[in-house]
């Protein structure tokens, strides 16, 4: 089966047949600035994490406006990291939001906690934190597509855990500040895989306010290594077992370089889907939930909803004419490795979007022309 794209008015048209949609739903961008940064470490002594893992780590926190960032081998390896300092493990539960990447959940199993799952709000398709069990040991809300959970409804008087999914949602804003300065939380987990909001090629971080967490957190990622000069200056002790998750100078010379350029791709995205409003606006779809008044959304998706009955053959139809429409996410409790018991009964809210979804392409590069292809596609499929 290939894919071939359509000719965009003036555009000289496709070159051949891409073996990846010529659309992608997300994409990086990465300039000579990036390379030039990458290239400058390649040169240097250290590769792994030395002075720009260090760089990186200020950067992110200024950019943040939070005491410490940790940065990480990748955003799932930052989410277990973040599960270690808060204490988790048998015998306690995780909930999250059943509409997100399976890492949000695997947190908690890899340090044998249990997964609880709480439904989304129709309104934002974000965790409806009201529904959160106040004896929860810790809550994963996820900043779903870049919008901000409002985490003024955490339930209060708890004693929670509070770990913001955040790999959405660089750049995002609420009236507490940017997501990841932790104002209602007290650790934030990003991800900066390509498709996300900057990219480090694979990596992530966890941001906090609490020294003692950010200490746990750098150990951890480093084998839990404990140095002991006074008993040597070779002698190190492991008292709590690590892991390798450290982020190389290489990828966080990316990653500076990328943090440069936040705010261009955060407006550039908020540009798409401004455009996108006005000219899906005809369409038979439910648009993707925008961010409240004195809020910022990143826009790491733009997930409309079309009908459930029509949705396999409009995803099919415009994978066929090369772009890379996605589905985020297949539910976490239809996963047999997260979620034994339930059934999408308990989850109504989750279940019915997830019937409906379909994540447009939307990155700082996509051009209008891109754009008005897609918007074209999407009403031929959907016979508008
Ligand atoms: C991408 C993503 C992650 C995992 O990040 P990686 O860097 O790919 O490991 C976690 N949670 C959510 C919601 C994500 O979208």
């Amino acid at each position: 089966m290939t894919r071939r794209r359509k000719a965009v008015p003036g555009d000289p048209g496709p070159p051949s047949v891409p073996a990846t949609p010529a659309i992608p739903y997300g994409h990086q961008h990465v300039d000579t600035e990036d390379v030039e940064a990458v290239a400058a470490v390649l040169r240097s002594v250290s590769l792994t994490t030395g002075p720009a893992v260090s760089t990186f780590e200020r950067r992110l926190a200024e950019t943040c406006e939070v005491d410490y960032a940790v940065a990480f081998s990748s955003g799932t390896a930052a989410l277990h990291g973040a599960a270690v300092a808060a204490g988790l493990g048998p015998g306690q539960t995780l909930y999250t939001s059943p509409l997100s990447f399976a890492a949000s959940a695997a947190c908690a199993v890899y340090v044998g906690a249990a997964v609880g799952l709480v439904d989304i709000a129709e309104s934002t398709l974000n965790i409806d934190l009201r529904k959160c069990p106040s004896g929860a040991n810790a809550l994963v809300p996820v900043h779903y597509a870049g919008l901000p959970v409002d985490l003024s409804l955490l339930p209060g008087g708890g004693d929670s855990i509070v770990i913001e999914d955040a790999a959405h949602a660089l750049g995002a804003r609420t009236a507490d500040g940017p997501v990841g300065n932790c104002a209602r939380s007290h650790m934030c987990v990003f991800s900066f895989h390509p498709v996300k909001v900057i990219t480090t090629g694979e990596g992530g971080a966890v941001t906090t306010n609490d020294a003692g967490l950010a200490e746990i957190l750098r150990r951890f990622r480093h084998h839990g290594i404990r140095p002991k000069p006074e008993l040597g200056g070779w002698y190190y002790e492991i008292p709590v077992l690590g892991m390798n998750y450290r982020l190389s100078d290489i990828h966080a010379a990316l990653g500076t370089s990328q943090l440069a350029k936040l705010e261009s791709f955060v407006g550039r995205r908020n540009e798409i889907a401004e455009r996108y409003r006005e000219l899906l606006r005809p369409l038979p779809l439910v648009l993707p939930p925008p961010a409240p008044v004195g809020a910022v959304h990143a826009y790491h998706l733009f997930p409309i909803r079309v009908s459930s009955d029509a949705r396999r053959s409009v995803f099919d139809h415009m994978r066929a004419a090369g772009i890379g429409v996605q589905v985020h996410y297949v539910p976490i409790y239809r996963h047999a490795a997260y979620w034994a018991d339930g059934t999408p009964d308990e989850f109504p809210n989750t279940e019915t979007a997830y019937q409906q979804l379909l994540s447009l392409p939307i990155y700082p590069d996509l051009s209008d022309a891109e754009q008005d292809y897609v918007v074209h596609e999407l009403a031929t499929a959907l016979g508008a």
